[in-house]
């Protein structure tokens, strides 16, 4: 069928470019068009606009033409004169490769520095590949605060990767890319054992600790998570209900039905879940009602705005009352300075993260962390050091725990 979906779309964009223009097939699923003269007097964009309308409707496949299949196309230009033939496909190739990353059905047309892009891209993709195999991903876990009590709550496992060569890179760098090759399910199953596995050394008795960890719109799309989760809880002896598995607002609603379905069968483990970044991903109430939703993370740009003084607190205070109205708990992410800490604590947000807290601590300052707050201590804003607001710890911790946590990060 594959073949056959290869001819179809050969016959579409037959019937989209001129006569005098040049279609050809350069292997795989890469198709050429060569066009010149007056093809190209209303410009190249033109030319792939149409090719891409080429996909809107489906293809149909099998004898009777009964399987249906929606196809994709990125497309890559380059114009002008290089010296050879060869030079301008390379570039429009690149081109290409470069309009995918913005997701499929784009065109884009080559400059020049692109080169360098798609080169240091496919060196990443190659590093992430074995990175796993080779222990070069870690985790840092950045501690959460009750803001009744001041006191911390647990943490959220976040991921790093120390690169051959090119120290510690953040997962702003290599998630996306992780996504779009599939790896992510499997270092996602990594993170999971990886977290709860630490986390269960630092349980305390009197109240333990929950641990956060992030999941991706793909690793919810497969019956493994449930799997991938048993084993981790399974494997570290953590109790359930002290997991929390972090889920952007967008993931939860592209697909809702579907997410629905596994997010009942995670609770059914007995964990929690919570909503990340919340605020920014156009949720509608009646939507966010039919997830089992435990905790509502408010995404740090509302926290952020907050020194602006317009509309941000009004935002924050209706995004507290909605997790009140749902019985759902609110965390307020990214809480930097001491008079933002206030205020949130003034809306009866529940939990509370940022740097004026803590920066995500490695695995063994977490652990001392925990074990050195004594179960009498409240956290206390203090505005009189150096850098203030952003050392958070009297005494027994003192600056060095925070520039560990800046190490780590
Ligand atoms: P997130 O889940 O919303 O995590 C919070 C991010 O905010 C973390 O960035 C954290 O370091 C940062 N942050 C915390 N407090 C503050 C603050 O006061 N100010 C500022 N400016 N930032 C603060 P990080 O570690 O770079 O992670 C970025 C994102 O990458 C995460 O956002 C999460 O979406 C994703 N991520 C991290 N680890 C994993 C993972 O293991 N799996 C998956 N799927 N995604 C992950
Ligand atoms: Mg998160
Ligand atoms: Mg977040």
């Amino acid at each position: 069928m594959g073949d056959e979906l290869l001819c179809a779309v050969a016959k579409r964009l037959e019937g989209v470019i001129r006569e005098t223009d040049a279609l050809g097939r350069l292997g795989g699923d890469e198709f050429v068009v060569v066009a010149d003269g007056l093809s190209l007097a209303a410009g190249p964009e033109l030319i792939a606009e149409r090719l891409l309308e080429a996909f809107s409707a489906p293809f149909a496949l099998g004898e009777d033409g009964e399987t249906r299949v929606h196809a994709k196309a990125s497309i890559g230009i380059a114009t002008g004169i290089r010296p050879t033939a060869e030079e301008l496909l390379r570039d429009a190739d690149i081109a290409m490769y470069r309009a995918k990353w913005g997701g499929k059905s784009r065109y884009l047309v080559f400059e020049s520095g692109m080169e360098d892009e798609v080169q240091s891209r496919l060196e990443l993709e190659m590093d992430l590949q074995g990175a796993l195999d080779d222990d070069q991903f870690f985790l840092v876990y950045q501690p959460t605060f009750d803001l009744q009590t001041m006191t911390p709550t647990g943490v959220e496992a976040l991921i790093r990767w120390r690169r051959p060569g090119r120290g510690v890179v953040q997962p702003e760098e290599f998630i996306p890319l992780l996504e779009e090759t599939k790896m992510i399910v499997e270092v996602g199953a990594w993170v999971l054992k990886e977290a709860c596995r630490e986390a269960a050394g630092w349980q305390r008795d009197e109240r333990p600790l929950s641990l956060s960890v992030n999941v991706s719109a793909l690793q919810l799309d497969t019956d493994e998570l449930i799997d991938h989760v048993t084993e981790a809880l399974g494997e570290s002896g953590l109790a359930p209900e002290t997991l929390t598995i972090e889920i952007t607002e967008t993931t939860l609603m592209s697909n809702a039905e579907e997410t629905a379905r596994r997010l009942e069968e995670l609770k059914a483990l007995g964990i929690r879940i919570a909503v990340d970044d919340f605020g920014t991903g156009y949720s509608s109430l009646g939507h966010l009602r039919q997830f089992p939703v435990d905790v509502l993370k408010i995404d740090r740009s509302f926290v952020s705005q907050l020194a602006d003084g317009g509309e941000g607190e009004i935002l924050l205070h209706t995004l507290v009352q909605l997790g009140k109205a749902l019985e759902i708990e609110t965390t307020a992410e990214g809480i930097e300075r001491p008079q933002d800490l206030s205020l949130i604590r003034d809306k009866e947000c529940d939990n509370g993260q940022g740097f004026l807290f803590a920066r995500p601590l490695s695995a063994q300052d977490a652990g001392s962390f925990f074990s050195q707050w004594s179960s009498k201590r409240r956290f206390e804003i203090r505005n009189d050091l150096p850098g203030a607001g952003r050392v958070p710890f009297d005494g027994s911790l003192g600056p060095d725990a925070a520039a560990a946590g800046a190490d780590a990060r």
